[in-house]
């Protein structure tokens, strides 16, 4: 845990009280404040006060007769957009700061005593609208793997305060949401990545606009010293351009999928799966990434490339960095390879719940059969007709898949209904050199519970055709 650092004798309110404002709620402890807290959820308050949390209805005027210093809230509560919460509508009216998990780390982590320390430690925030995981994950993969002591968090597994005080030389890594940005009061990062930016969460954010500028704060705010930044948007060669002094400016790292950058002082570019990397003029390194198990398609080129410049900023090897990609497993559900049966391979990309990731992952391979359906979204597929060719045979199930079938025309398909009768089919009727792709550009609600458990299934069912 880190203790929150300048609380002592302050009184916090925290709100939500899921797992990160409950581990917030401790660190602020820890740090020697006194905390009162609420959520909207009788069943979770009633979990927190049985855990020792006192309660204060923060959304009456009565739960704010006594002093309140700052209120720190989780990030699923609206805190601006469409409408603040009541809890955070009372702060706001009394000017009494609002922050996050996020903002108190900064503060705390800083502020620890390193003395002690030959090398500082350094935090990398990774942010973007695709990809943030992938990109967080491979990061610290690649720090373990050169063995540089890492540890990752945020909006990937474990919040910031739960984490570990930092030792000697650590790099913590850390996904941060838009949500997470937007809110935070401090934001200080020593590598701050933008991955790609396209519409997401626009009611939080009061549009696009309102998106960006959320993730723009990483950047504006803190400062830091190497900006890692996807330019294949508008607003990512806009954020580049302001971060820089000019295209020779080395702190600025652009990333590309779709131009070379050899004109930068210093860029990272992939096309047609080659990585290559230019600084002042002068290539320095290049790498195929087509053969990488774990890092399927542009769009993972893209989260490669992105991890690569963040870990050449620290000064990491290009080398080391191409051995890690190799060993790099890729995450869970999302183009994760889960078998090589005679030949075929099997992935799970259970995540494209929507159209665009559905297209990204059917852009990955070739061959395909590919697994379909669910809570089909508004439009279905029909955005996806230009991949058809792709598709040897659409397996299509849940809710979705008459529309699915009707969408598909021309294209071989077969309503099955059920995970079962899909994989089991595709297995039946592929040939070496296919790959049966689950990315069911559906959500999964009709059939599971959430989209983890959908691969789940169809890992557990490709594994025991595996076992035969
Ligand atoms: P995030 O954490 O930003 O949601 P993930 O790494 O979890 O991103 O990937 C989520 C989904 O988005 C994956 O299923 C994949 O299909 C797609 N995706 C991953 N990386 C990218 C990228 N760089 N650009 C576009 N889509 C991506």
């Amino acid at each position: 845990m880190i203790p929150v650092q300048g609380v002592q004798n302050q009184t916090i309110a925290v709100l939500g009280l899921g797992r990160s404002g409950r581990a917030t709620a401790a660190a602020l402890r820890e740090g020697g404040a006194t905390v009162v807290a609420w959520d909207d959820s009788a069943e979770t308050r009633a979990q927190a006060e049985a855990e020792g949390l006192p309660l204060l209805d923060l959304t009456r005027d009565t739960g704010w007769r006594d002093r309140i210093d700052a209120l720190i809230t989780s990030p699923g509560i609206p805190h601006l957009y469409p409408h603040p919460h009541p809890a955070i509508a009372q702060a706001l009216r009394r000017g009494v700061p609002v922050d996050n998990d996020i903002g108190l780390f900064f503060r705390s982590f800083g502020a620890l005593d390193w003395a002690g320390f030959d090398t500082a430690p350094r935090v990398i925030c990774v942010t973007g609208s695709n990809g943030k995981s992938t990109t967080t994950a491979l990061i610290h993969h690649i720090l373990r793997a050169a063995g540089r002591p890492t540890q990752m968090g945020g909006n990937i597994g474990t919040g910031v305060l739960s984490l570990e005080p930092p030792v000697d030389g650590e790099v913590v890594v850390l996904e941060l949401s838009s949500y997470q940005t937007d809110l935070a009061r401090a934001l200080t990062p020593d590598v701050a990545v933008f991955t790609n930016l396209s519409p997401d969460h626009m009611d939080r954010h009061g549009g696009f606009g309102g998106y960006f500028a959320a993730k723009r704060r990483l950047f504006a705010e803190g400062g830091p010293d190497r900006c890692v930044i996807g330019v294949d948007e508008d607003e990512g060669r806009y954020l580049a351009n302001q971060m820089g002094q000019g295209p020779q400016d080395d702190r600025v790292i652009r990333v590309s999928v779709e131009d070379k950058l050899d004109g930068f002082g210093w860029s990272v570019s992939a096309r047609k799966g080659y990585l290559s990397e230019w600084r002042k003029g002068r290539q320095i390194a290049s790498m195929d990434l087509r053969g990488i198990r774990g890092l399927p398609g542009a769009h993972n080129h893209q989260n490669a490339c992105a991890a690569y410049a963040a870990c050449r900023s620290i000064g990491l090897a290009p080398r080391d960095i191409e051995a890690a990609f190799h060993s790099f497993a890729g995450l869970p559900h999302r183009s994760q390879t889960v078998a090589e049966i005679n030949g075929v391979r099997w992935v799970n990309d259970s995540k494209a719940t929507n159209v665009d990731s559905a297209e990204k992952a059917l852009m990955a391979f070739e061959n395909i059969r590919w697994i379909a359906g669910g809570m089909g979204k508004e439009g279905g597929i029909a955005a996806l007709a230009p991949l058809f060719p792709r598709i040897r045979k659409a397996y299509l199930i849940g809710h979705s898949a008459r529309d699915f079938a009707l969408q598909l025309s021309d294209t071989p398909h077969e309503v099955v209904e059920t995970m079962e009768a899909a994989v089991a089919r595709a297995s039946a009727e592929s040939e070496p050199g296919d790959t049966v792709l689950l990315a069911p550009a559906s959500a999964s609600f009709d059939q599971y519970p959430n989209f983890e458990k959908r691969g789940e299934h169809f890992t557990a069912l490709v594994e025991a055709l595996r076992r035969g």
